[in-house]
Protein backbone atom coordinates (compact mmCIF):
# COMPACT_ATOMS: atom_id res chain seq x y z
CA UNK A 1 0.00 0.00 0.00
CA UNK A 2 1.90 3.24 -0.85
CA UNK A 3 -1.24 5.49 0.83
CA UNK A 4 -2.47 8.83 0.69
CA UNK A 5 0.61 11.85 -0.68
CA UNK A 6 -0.61 15.09 -0.21
CA UNK A 7 1.35 18.30 -2.62
CA UNK A 8 1.55 21.65 -0.04
CA UNK A 9 1.57 21.39 3.66
CA UNK A 10 -0.09 24.77 3.90
CA UNK A 11 -3.60 25.22 5.74
CA UNK A 12 -5.55 22.78 2.67
CA UNK A 13 -2.20 20.15 3.14
CA UNK A 14 -1.89 20.02 7.01
CA UNK A 15 -5.91 19.43 7.03
CA UNK A 16 -5.75 16.75 4.65
CA UNK A 17 -3.79 14.62 7.11
CA UNK A 18 -5.09 15.14 10.19
CA UNK A 19 -8.99 14.50 9.15
CA UNK A 20 -7.80 11.14 7.40
CA UNK A 21 -6.27 10.12 10.40
CA UNK A 22 -9.16 11.76 12.69
CA UNK A 23 -11.58 9.94 9.83
CA UNK A 24 -9.33 6.65 10.90
CA UNK A 25 -7.76 6.14 7.82
CA UNK A 26 -4.50 3.68 8.81
CA UNK A 27 -2.35 4.11 5.73
CA UNK A 28 0.77 5.77 5.15
CA UNK A 29 0.46 9.54 4.66
CA UNK A 30 2.78 11.83 2.94
CA UNK A 31 3.39 15.30 3.12
CA UNK A 32 5.63 17.07 0.58
CA UNK A 33 5.79 21.14 0.88
CA UNK A 34 8.31 23.00 -0.53
CA UNK A 35 8.25 25.96 2.40
CA UNK A 36 10.44 24.77 5.34
CA UNK A 37 9.89 23.76 9.33
CA UNK A 38 5.86 22.82 9.78
CA UNK A 39 3.01 23.69 8.67
CA UNK A 40 1.71 27.16 10.13
CA UNK A 41 -1.23 29.87 9.07
CA UNK A 42 -0.81 32.60 7.41
CA UNK A 43 -3.41 34.82 8.82
CA UNK A 44 -1.54 36.31 11.46
CA UNK A 45 1.60 36.98 9.00
CA UNK A 46 -0.32 40.31 8.03
CA UNK A 47 -1.84 41.21 11.67
CA UNK A 48 -0.35 39.88 15.06
CA UNK A 49 2.68 38.59 13.79
CA UNK A 50 3.18 42.02 11.65
CA UNK A 51 2.34 43.50 14.90
CA UNK A 52 4.85 41.35 17.10
CA UNK A 53 1.97 40.58 19.14
CA UNK A 54 2.83 36.24 18.24
CA UNK A 55 6.32 34.61 17.27
CA UNK A 56 7.04 32.05 14.97
CA UNK A 57 6.14 29.34 16.89
CA UNK A 58 2.66 30.63 17.53
CA UNK A 59 1.87 30.24 13.77
CA UNK A 60 2.37 26.32 13.56
CA UNK A 61 -0.63 24.86 13.26
CA UNK A 62 0.76 21.79 15.12
CA UNK A 63 3.51 20.79 16.97
CA UNK A 64 6.33 18.67 16.27
CA UNK A 65 5.30 15.53 18.11
CA UNK A 66 1.50 15.80 16.15
CA UNK A 67 3.25 14.24 13.23
CA UNK A 68 4.54 11.35 14.63
CA UNK A 69 1.98 10.55 16.94
CA UNK A 70 -0.56 10.66 13.98
CA UNK A 71 2.19 8.95 11.82
CA UNK A 72 1.75 11.74 9.18
CA UNK A 73 5.09 11.82 6.67
CA UNK A 74 6.10 15.30 6.77
CA UNK A 75 8.69 16.12 4.14
CA UNK A 76 9.14 19.35 4.65
CA UNK A 77 11.47 21.33 1.77
CA UNK A 78 10.41 19.17 -1.32
CA UNK A 79 9.23 20.29 -4.25
CA UNK A 80 7.34 18.13 -6.44
CA UNK A 81 8.32 18.73 -9.87
CA UNK A 82 5.99 16.06 -12.05
CA UNK A 83 3.02 13.67 -11.80
CA UNK A 84 3.62 10.65 -13.50
CA UNK A 85 -0.12 9.46 -13.39
CA UNK A 86 0.30 6.41 -15.32
CA UNK A 87 2.83 4.67 -12.86
CA UNK A 88 0.90 6.86 -10.00
CA UNK A 89 3.97 8.51 -8.52
CA UNK A 90 5.13 12.03 -7.86
CA UNK A 91 8.63 13.13 -8.61
CA UNK A 92 10.42 15.59 -6.49
CA UNK A 93 13.08 17.92 -7.10
CA UNK A 94 15.84 15.49 -5.88
CA UNK A 95 15.46 13.08 -8.37
CA UNK A 96 12.86 10.96 -6.20
CA UNK A 97 9.66 9.60 -6.92
CA UNK A 98 7.53 8.98 -4.50
CA UNK A 99 4.17 6.11 -5.24
CA UNK A 100 0.86 6.81 -4.44
CA UNK A 101 -2.26 5.30 -4.39
CA UNK A 102 -4.34 8.40 -4.34
CA UNK A 103 -2.84 12.31 -4.90
CA UNK A 104 -4.40 15.20 -3.26
CA UNK A 105 -2.82 18.46 -4.99
CA UNK A 106 -2.60 21.19 -2.09
CA UNK A 107 -0.60 23.39 -3.41
CA UNK A 108 -2.27 26.78 -2.78
CA UNK A 109 -1.55 30.27 -4.98
CA UNK A 110 1.09 32.61 -5.17
CA UNK A 111 1.68 36.49 -5.32
CA UNK A 112 1.03 37.87 -8.54
CA UNK A 113 4.01 40.03 -9.38
CA UNK A 114 3.50 43.98 -9.95
CA UNK A 115 4.57 44.01 -13.91
CA UNK A 116 6.60 47.70 -13.74
CA UNK A 117 10.30 48.88 -14.07
CA UNK A 118 11.72 48.92 -10.26
CA UNK A 119 9.42 46.16 -9.16
CA UNK A 120 11.95 43.98 -7.90
CA UNK A 121 13.92 46.61 -6.63
CA UNK A 122 14.93 46.36 -2.68
CA UNK A 123 12.56 47.92 -0.41
CA UNK A 124 9.72 46.35 -2.77
CA UNK A 125 8.12 43.39 -0.75
CA UNK A 126 5.05 41.24 -1.18
CA UNK A 127 3.62 38.92 1.86
CA UNK A 128 2.92 35.22 1.36
CA UNK A 129 4.99 33.28 3.73
CA UNK A 130 6.82 33.54 6.83
CA UNK A 131 10.09 34.65 5.00
CA UNK A 132 8.03 36.92 3.24
CA UNK A 133 6.66 38.32 6.71
CA UNK A 134 10.22 38.52 8.40
CA UNK A 135 11.29 40.38 5.92
CA UNK A 136 8.93 43.06 6.05
CA UNK A 137 8.65 43.47 9.41
CA UNK A 138 12.09 43.86 9.45
CA UNK A 139 11.59 46.70 6.71
CA UNK A 140 8.47 48.42 8.42
CA UNK A 141 10.85 48.41 11.95
CA UNK A 142 12.96 50.99 9.58
CA UNK A 143 10.65 52.66 7.63
CA UNK A 144 10.21 56.04 6.89
CA UNK A 145 7.06 56.10 4.97
CA UNK A 146 5.13 53.17 3.57
CA UNK A 147 3.17 52.71 -0.07
CA UNK A 148 0.84 50.01 -0.42
CA UNK A 149 0.22 48.99 -3.82
CA UNK A 150 -3.56 47.51 -4.10
CA UNK A 151 -6.45 47.80 -1.71
CA UNK A 152 -7.05 44.05 -0.94
CA UNK A 153 -7.06 42.34 2.25
CA UNK A 154 -3.22 41.97 2.71
CA UNK A 155 -2.76 45.32 1.44
CA UNK A 156 -5.96 47.03 3.89
CA UNK A 157 -4.69 44.80 6.70
CA UNK A 158 -0.67 45.94 6.69
CA UNK A 159 -1.98 49.76 6.08
CA UNK A 160 -3.70 49.04 9.45
CA UNK A 161 -0.34 48.11 10.58
CA UNK A 162 1.08 50.92 9.67
CA UNK A 163 -1.46 52.90 11.15
CA UNK A 164 -1.19 51.28 14.62
CA UNK A 165 2.86 51.61 14.78
CA UNK A 166 2.63 55.65 13.45
CA UNK A 167 4.00 55.22 10.07
CA UNK A 168 2.86 57.05 7.31
CA UNK A 169 1.04 55.30 4.65
CA UNK A 170 -0.68 55.73 1.20
CA UNK A 171 -2.45 53.00 -0.32
CA UNK A 172 -2.37 53.25 -4.13
CA UNK A 173 -5.19 51.48 -6.01
CA UNK A 174 -6.51 51.26 -9.56
CA UNK A 175 -10.26 51.11 -8.89
CA UNK A 176 -12.38 53.33 -7.30
CA UNK A 177 -12.99 52.09 -3.88
CA UNK A 178 -11.25 49.22 -1.51
CA UNK A 179 -11.64 45.84 -1.83
CA UNK A 180 -14.23 46.43 -5.18
CA UNK A 181 -14.01 42.99 -6.22
CA UNK A 182 -15.01 41.60 -2.83
CA UNK A 183 -17.47 43.10 -0.91
CA UNK A 184 -20.39 45.50 -2.32
CA UNK A 185 -19.98 49.62 -2.35
CA UNK A 186 -21.77 50.15 0.68
CA UNK A 187 -19.05 48.11 2.89
CA UNK A 188 -16.53 48.78 1.00
CA UNK A 189 -17.38 52.72 1.82
CA UNK A 190 -17.48 51.56 5.52
CA UNK A 191 -13.76 50.35 5.82
CA UNK A 192 -12.17 53.11 4.43
CA UNK A 193 -13.73 55.70 6.47
CA UNK A 194 -12.40 53.73 9.82
CA UNK A 195 -9.00 53.36 7.50
CA UNK A 196 -9.09 56.92 6.81
CA UNK A 197 -9.76 58.14 10.26
CA UNK A 198 -6.80 56.17 11.11
CA UNK A 199 -4.37 58.43 9.21
CA UNK A 200 -3.87 55.62 6.01
CA UNK A 201 -3.82 57.88 3.15
CA UNK A 202 -5.98 56.60 0.08
CA UNK A 203 -5.11 56.91 -3.58
CA UNK A 204 -7.77 55.49 -6.19
CA UNK A 205 -7.79 55.48 -9.78
CA UNK A 206 -4.08 55.14 -10.14
CA UNK A 207 -2.23 53.14 -11.66
CA UNK A 208 1.39 52.53 -10.49
CA UNK A 209 4.02 53.04 -13.38
CA UNK A 210 7.02 51.99 -11.71
CA UNK A 211 9.17 51.98 -8.76
CA UNK A 212 11.60 54.46 -8.31
CA UNK A 213 15.36 54.06 -7.24
CA UNK A 214 17.82 53.80 -8.66
CA UNK A 215 19.49 51.47 -5.72
CA UNK A 216 16.48 51.14 -4.03
CA UNK A 217 13.08 51.91 -3.44
CA UNK A 218 12.22 55.46 -2.74
CA UNK A 219 8.93 56.63 -4.31
CA UNK A 220 6.16 54.72 -6.14
CA UNK A 221 5.52 56.82 -9.80
CA UNK A 222 1.94 56.73 -10.78
CA UNK A 223 0.82 56.73 -14.25
CA UNK A 224 -0.02 60.55 -13.96
CA UNK A 225 3.50 61.80 -13.69
CA UNK A 226 3.00 62.36 -9.69
CA UNK A 227 5.59 60.20 -7.52
CA UNK A 228 4.47 59.16 -4.26
CA UNK A 229 7.46 58.94 -2.08
CA UNK A 230 8.03 55.59 0.10
CA UNK A 231 11.14 53.84 1.40
CA UNK A 232 8.84 50.68 1.56
CA UNK A 233 6.42 49.45 -1.10
CA UNK A 234 4.20 46.68 -0.40
CA UNK A 235 2.85 44.97 -3.45
CA UNK A 236 -0.21 43.19 -2.55
CA UNK A 237 -2.31 42.96 -5.80
CA UNK A 238 -3.66 39.22 -6.08
CA UNK A 239 -2.66 35.86 -6.35
CA UNK A 240 -2.37 33.41 -8.92
CA UNK A 241 -3.23 29.56 -8.30
CA UNK A 242 -0.19 26.80 -8.45
CA UNK A 243 -1.51 25.08 -10.93
CA UNK A 244 1.43 24.68 -13.24
CA UNK A 245 2.04 20.89 -11.73
CA UNK A 246 -1.45 19.89 -12.38
CA UNK A 247 -1.34 21.19 -15.92
CA UNK A 248 1.81 19.27 -17.02
CA UNK A 249 0.42 16.64 -16.02
CA UNK A 250 -2.65 16.58 -18.23
CA UNK A 251 -5.42 17.91 -15.62
CA UNK A 252 -7.72 20.87 -16.78
CA UNK A 253 -6.90 23.75 -14.99
CA UNK A 254 -9.93 26.50 -15.73
CA UNK A 255 -8.98 29.43 -13.18
CA UNK A 256 -7.05 26.78 -10.59
CA UNK A 257 -7.14 22.98 -10.63
CA UNK A 258 -10.26 22.05 -12.05
CA UNK A 259 -12.51 19.45 -9.90
CA UNK A 260 -15.66 18.44 -9.73
CA UNK A 261 -17.98 18.86 -6.75
CA UNK A 262 -16.73 16.60 -4.93
CA UNK A 263 -12.73 17.72 -5.07
CA UNK A 264 -11.81 14.92 -7.67
CA UNK A 265 -10.10 15.66 -11.16
CA UNK A 266 -10.91 13.99 -13.99
CA UNK A 267 -8.02 11.35 -12.94
CA UNK A 268 -9.91 9.43 -9.92
CA UNK A 269 -6.83 8.77 -8.04
CA UNK A 270 -6.10 12.69 -8.27
CA UNK A 271 -7.98 15.44 -5.92
CA UNK A 272 -7.61 19.40 -5.11
CA UNK A 273 -8.05 21.29 -2.66
CA UNK A 274 -7.51 25.19 -1.24
CA UNK A 275 -6.33 28.00 -2.91
CA UNK A 276 -5.52 26.29 -5.96
CA UNK A 277 -8.31 24.73 -6.77
CA UNK A 278 -11.82 25.94 -8.24
CA UNK A 279 -14.95 24.06 -8.00
CA UNK A 280 -18.59 24.25 -8.65
CA UNK A 281 -20.61 25.81 -5.56
CA UNK A 282 -24.18 25.22 -4.53
CA UNK A 283 -23.26 28.88 -2.94
CA UNK A 284 -22.95 30.25 -6.83
CA UNK A 285 -25.14 28.45 -8.27
CA UNK A 286 -23.32 25.50 -9.49
CA UNK A 287 -20.64 28.14 -11.28
CA UNK A 288 -17.21 27.66 -10.51
CA UNK A 289 -15.74 29.53 -8.04
CA UNK A 290 -11.96 29.44 -6.62
CA UNK A 291 -11.58 30.61 -2.75
CA UNK A 292 -8.76 32.15 -1.25
CA UNK A 293 -9.64 31.87 2.53
CA UNK A 294 -8.90 29.19 5.66
CA UNK A 295 -12.87 28.13 5.84
CA UNK A 296 -12.41 26.46 2.46
CA UNK A 297 -8.89 24.97 2.76
CA UNK A 298 -9.88 23.06 6.41
CA UNK A 299 -13.54 22.48 4.68
CA UNK A 300 -12.33 21.48 1.40
CA UNK A 301 -9.73 18.76 3.21
CA UNK A 302 -12.19 17.74 5.49
CA UNK A 303 -14.67 16.89 2.45
CA UNK A 304 -11.60 14.98 0.26
CA UNK A 305 -11.10 13.03 3.59
CA UNK A 306 -14.19 11.55 3.99
CA UNK A 307 -14.69 10.48 0.66
CA UNK A 308 -10.94 8.68 0.53
CA UNK A 309 -12.84 6.84 4.11
CA UNK A 310 -15.21 5.58 2.34
CA UNK A 311 -18.01 8.19 2.44
CA UNK A 312 -18.27 10.18 -0.58
CA UNK A 313 -20.41 13.40 -0.44
CA UNK A 314 -20.13 17.08 -2.55
CA UNK A 315 -18.54 20.14 -1.32
CA UNK A 316 -21.22 22.10 0.06
CA UNK A 317 -19.98 23.91 2.95
CA UNK A 318 -21.47 27.56 3.47
CA UNK A 319 -17.82 30.05 2.58
CA UNK A 320 -17.42 32.08 5.31
CA UNK A 321 -14.21 34.36 5.79
CA UNK A 322 -12.62 37.19 8.23
CA UNK A 323 -10.20 40.04 7.93
CA UNK A 324 -8.78 41.93 10.80
CA UNK A 325 -7.80 45.45 10.19
CA UNK A 326 -6.77 47.37 13.50
CA UNK A 327 -10.16 47.99 15.09
CA UNK A 328 -12.17 46.58 12.11
CA UNK A 329 -13.17 42.74 11.83
CA UNK A 330 -14.80 41.85 8.53
CA UNK A 331 -16.38 38.83 8.23
CA UNK A 332 -18.03 37.69 5.41
CA UNK A 333 -20.81 34.56 4.79
CA UNK A 334 -21.66 32.84 1.55
CA UNK A 335 -20.69 34.36 -1.91
CA UNK A 336 -22.03 37.88 -1.95
CA UNK A 337 -20.23 38.48 -5.53
CA UNK A 338 -22.16 39.52 -7.56
CA UNK A 339 -25.14 40.76 -5.56
CA UNK A 340 -28.03 42.69 -7.27
CA UNK A 341 -28.86 44.20 -3.78
CA UNK A 342 -27.30 45.01 -0.75
CA UNK A 343 -29.10 46.05 2.46
CA UNK A 344 -27.60 47.39 5.40
CA UNK A 345 -28.32 46.21 8.83
CA UNK A 346 -26.70 48.31 11.91
CA UNK A 347 -24.80 51.36 11.94
CA UNK A 348 -21.09 51.78 11.09
CA UNK A 349 -21.17 54.89 13.61
CA UNK A 350 -22.59 52.70 16.58
CA UNK A 351 -21.37 49.55 16.85
CA UNK A 352 -21.10 47.96 13.22
CA UNK A 353 -22.91 47.58 10.22
CA UNK A 354 -23.74 43.91 8.17
CA UNK A 355 -24.68 44.33 4.13
CA UNK A 356 -27.04 41.96 3.56
CA UNK A 357 -26.01 40.46 -0.55
CA UNK A 358 -29.14 38.97 -2.32
CA UNK A 359 -28.72 37.50 -5.63
CA UNK A 360 -32.01 36.66 -8.25
CA UNK A 361 -34.23 37.51 -4.84
CA UNK A 362 -32.26 35.49 -2.62
CA UNK A 363 -29.61 35.91 0.23
CA UNK A 364 -26.06 34.93 -1.44
CA UNK A 365 -24.13 36.32 1.94
CA UNK A 366 -23.46 38.61 4.44
CA UNK A 367 -20.93 40.87 4.85
CA UNK A 368 -20.62 41.88 8.65
CA UNK A 369 -18.55 44.44 10.03
CA UNK A 370 -17.66 44.40 13.96
CA UNK A 371 -21.24 42.73 14.06
CA UNK A 372 -20.09 38.46 14.79
CA UNK A 373 -23.49 37.88 15.88
CA UNK A 374 -24.90 39.15 12.18
CA UNK A 375 -21.99 36.56 10.72
CA UNK A 376 -23.17 33.48 12.91
CA UNK A 377 -26.41 34.20 11.76
CA UNK A 378 -25.66 34.56 8.40
CA UNK A 379 -23.89 31.12 8.58
CA UNK A 380 -26.52 29.35 10.04
CA UNK A 381 -29.24 30.97 7.80
CA UNK A 382 -27.34 30.12 4.64
CA UNK A 383 -26.80 26.81 5.19
CA UNK A 384 -30.51 26.02 5.95
CA UNK A 385 -31.31 27.74 2.77
CA UNK A 386 -33.71 30.31 4.19
CA UNK A 387 -33.55 33.86 2.92
CA UNK A 388 -34.63 36.96 5.13
CA UNK A 389 -36.68 39.34 2.69
CA UNK A 390 -34.67 42.36 2.39
CA UNK A 391 -37.19 44.23 4.63
CA UNK A 392 -36.85 41.82 7.00
CA UNK A 393 -32.72 42.07 6.96
CA UNK A 394 -32.73 45.61 7.59
CA UNK A 395 -35.57 45.90 10.06
CA UNK A 396 -33.78 45.74 13.59
CA UNK A 397 -36.55 44.52 15.16
CA UNK A 398 -36.91 41.53 13.33
CA UNK A 399 -35.81 38.16 14.75
CA UNK A 400 -33.24 36.94 12.15
CA UNK A 401 -32.02 34.45 14.77
CA UNK A 402 -35.60 33.04 14.74
CA UNK A 403 -35.91 32.50 11.37
CA UNK A 404 -32.08 30.82 11.14
CA UNK A 405 -33.34 28.48 13.82
CA UNK A 406 -36.60 28.10 12.02
P1 LIG B 1 -1.16 27.58 1.05
O1 LIG B 1 -1.36 27.91 2.48
O2 LIG B 1 -0.58 28.62 0.16
O3 LIG B 1 -0.24 26.29 1.00
C1 LIG B 1 0.22 25.73 -0.21
C2 LIG B 1 1.61 25.19 0.02
O4 LIG B 1 1.99 24.38 -1.09
C3 LIG B 1 2.66 26.29 0.11
O5 LIG B 1 3.50 26.05 1.21
C4 LIG B 1 3.41 26.14 -1.20
O6 LIG B 1 4.74 26.60 -1.10
C5 LIG B 1 3.33 24.64 -1.40
N1 LIG B 1 3.59 24.17 -2.77
C6 LIG B 1 3.10 24.69 -3.93
N2 LIG B 1 3.56 23.99 -4.99
C7 LIG B 1 4.35 23.01 -4.50
C8 LIG B 1 5.12 21.98 -5.10
N3 LIG B 1 5.16 21.80 -6.42
N4 LIG B 1 5.82 21.13 -4.30
C9 LIG B 1 5.79 21.29 -2.94
N5 LIG B 1 5.08 22.26 -2.31
C10 LIG B 1 4.37 23.11 -3.08
N6 LIG B 1 -7.66 33.66 4.98
C11 LIG B 1 -8.68 33.88 5.82
O7 LIG B 1 -9.70 33.16 5.75
N7 LIG B 1 -8.63 34.89 6.75
C12 LIG B 1 -7.53 35.69 6.88
O8 LIG B 1 -7.51 36.59 7.72
C13 LIG B 1 -6.43 35.48 6.02
N8 LIG B 1 -5.31 36.21 6.12
C14 LIG B 1 -4.26 35.97 5.31
C15 LIG B 1 -3.08 36.71 5.46
C16 LIG B 1 -2.00 36.48 4.64
C17 LIG B 1 -0.74 37.29 4.82
C18 LIG B 1 -2.08 35.49 3.63
C19 LIG B 1 -0.90 35.23 2.71
C20 LIG B 1 -3.22 34.73 3.47
C21 LIG B 1 -4.32 34.95 4.31
N9 LIG B 1 -5.49 34.21 4.20
C22 LIG B 1 -6.54 34.44 5.05
C23 LIG B 1 -5.64 33.21 3.14
C24 LIG B 1 -5.31 31.81 3.65
O9 LIG B 1 -4.12 31.82 4.38
C25 LIG B 1 -5.22 30.88 2.45
O10 LIG B 1 -6.47 30.85 1.81
C26 LIG B 1 -4.80 29.49 2.87
O11 LIG B 1 -3.49 29.50 3.36
C27 LIG B 1 -4.90 28.53 1.70
O12 LIG B 1 -4.38 27.29 2.07
P2 LIG B 1 -3.72 26.32 0.97
O13 LIG B 1 -3.24 25.15 1.73
O14 LIG B 1 -4.66 26.15 -0.16
O15 LIG B 1 -2.51 27.15 0.37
Amino acid sequence: MNGIVVVGTGQAGFQLGASLRENGYAGPVTLVGDEAGLPYGRPPLSKAYMLGKTDASGLSLRPDAFFAEHRLTLRAGERAIAIDRAERRLRLASGEAVPYDHLVLATGSRNRPLPVPGADLPGVHQLRTLADADALKAALAGARSVAVVGAGFIGLEFAAVCAQTGVPVTVIEGLDRPLARSVSAGMAASIEASHVAAGVRFLFGSAVAGIVGPDRARAVALADGSEIEADLVLVGIGVVPNAELAAAAGLRVENGIAVDAMLATEDPAVSAIGDGASFPSPHAEGARVRIESVQNAVDGARCVATRLTGRPAAFTAVPWFWSDQGPLKLQIAGLCQPHDLAVRRGDPERGGVSMFCYRGGRLAGVESLNRPADHMIARRLLQAGRSPTPDQAADPGFDLKALALG
